[in-house]
């Protein structure tokens, strides 16, 4: 998922580009906005943590790009690509490297695990919206 600091800059295109000569394949998209209830509920995990309300209020103020993606080997090579959560942190060429403003505004968010992956993919998308 794009977010919502990466699409207000313009660099969607920039990081979908990325992502495709990565290898991925791009098996379903589209723009959203979450409301504070979806944001709170897509990262529910993070419930506990002293960043979730910031998280929830950030993740509901602007635009974003979800997407499903393939690939062999796709959740590490995927967190290859995007870096370490802080962009300060994150290895260079890496889309947070590239394109993140701050740890929390940081551009992507990856799936952690394929079990994740689809549980992910299922909020965000029917499977009308897949081919
Ligand atoms: P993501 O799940 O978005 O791909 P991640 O797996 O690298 O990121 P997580 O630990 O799952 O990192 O945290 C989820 C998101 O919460 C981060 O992407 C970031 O936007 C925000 N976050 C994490 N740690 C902090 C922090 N210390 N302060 C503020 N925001 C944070
Ligand atoms: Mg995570």
């Amino acid at each position: 998922m794009i977010k919502p600091d990466a699409t207000s800059a313009g660099n969607t295109g920039a990081i979908t580009k990325m992502i495709e000569e990565a290898g991925f394949r791009i098996v379903a998209m589209k723009k959203a906005q979450l409301t504070p209830e979806l944001a709170g509920k897509f990262y529910e995990i993070h419930k506990e943590r002293p960043f979730y309300g910031e998280l929830v209020k950030y993740m509901s103020s602007g635009t974003i790009v979800p997407m499903i993606l393939e690939k062999d080997n796709a959740v590490e090579d995927f967190r290859k690509l995007i870096g370490a959560t802080d962009p300060k942190k994150a290895a260079p060429g890496t889309v947070r490297a590239l394109f993140a403003k701050s740890i929390d505004a940081n551009a992507i968010h990856g799936s952690d695990s394929d079990e994740n992956a689809a549980i992910e993919g299922n909020f965000f998308f029917s499977q009308f919206e897949r081919f």
